[in-house]
């Protein structure tokens, strides 16, 4: 049973939500394309570094495979993703952006404005807070299975929570590009991701807990 404050956070969460996804639709009626096509595009752009496939996308958004599949051929008739041969399976083929593509897809990864304007609303400390509660949030439904997989930063093999326990320039650590990683700098969904065994990802999560919260 829920708690009056849990019901008021979802309720507010589910107006955000509704708020977006009206967005989307108006920019869906104005691009020509639906919510769908702009996210695939938007994934093709940000993993065009590792080749990504029709079931890559579908796996990325949670759809399924014969609705990535339907969009992914939509956005090929209009010219604007190209189905390229894979040189390790010649049965599959992995996904690209034309040139009218690129142009697109940064369209479509853009957020609208009000919504930027709503968030840079909240000061410095407040989106700090807020992009620890989501990344929370994230890693909860992904855990229970409620979502895919995301790449975060919390459950990479290459992140270090709170290595530098007293740098003003971050607590943590990223192994991968051997830099301090500050509250602000975790990512949500970072190319260089690579998955922590679930035990170092759990020893992990219990150190950023209990050291993000009191000394960031
Ligand atoms: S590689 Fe990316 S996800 Fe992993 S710790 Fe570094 S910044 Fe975070």
């Amino acid at each position: 049973m829920a708690d009056e404050v849990s019901n008021k956070l979802l309720s507010g969460l589910n107006r955000i939500s509704l708020a977006m996804r009206s967005a989307a639709w108006g920019d869906a009626t104005e691009s020509g394309l639906t919510p769908t096509q702009s996210q695939i595009l938007a994934f093709i752009a940000a993993r065009s570094a590792q080749n990504p496939r029709s079931g890559d996308a579908a796996d990325a958004l949670g759809i399924t495979p014969q609705t990535a599949s339907v969009a992914i051929a939509a956005l090929v008739a209009k010219g604007l993703v190209q189905k390229v041969p894979d040189a390790s399976d010649r049965r599959a083929s992995s996904l690209k952006l034309t040139r009218q593509g690129e142009v697109a897809a940064r369209v479509a990864a853009q957020w609208p404005d009000f919504l930027l304007a709503a968030v840079q609303e909240l000061d410095p400390a407040e989106r700090k807070l807020f992009l620890r509660i989501l990344i929370k949030l994230i890693r909860r439904l992904q855990t229970d299975g409620q979502i895919v997989p995301q790449r975060l930063c919390v459950t990479c093999v290459h992140f270090q929570p709170n290595s530098h326990p007293n740098n003003p320039a971050g607590l943590h650590h990223c192994a991968y590009v051997d830099m301090p990683l500050g509250d602000t700098d975790l990512r949500i969904d970072c190319p260089d991701h690579r998955s922590a065994s679930p035990e170092v990802a759990n020893t992990n999560w219990s150190i950023f807990l209990r050291t993000a919260a009191s000394k960031n």
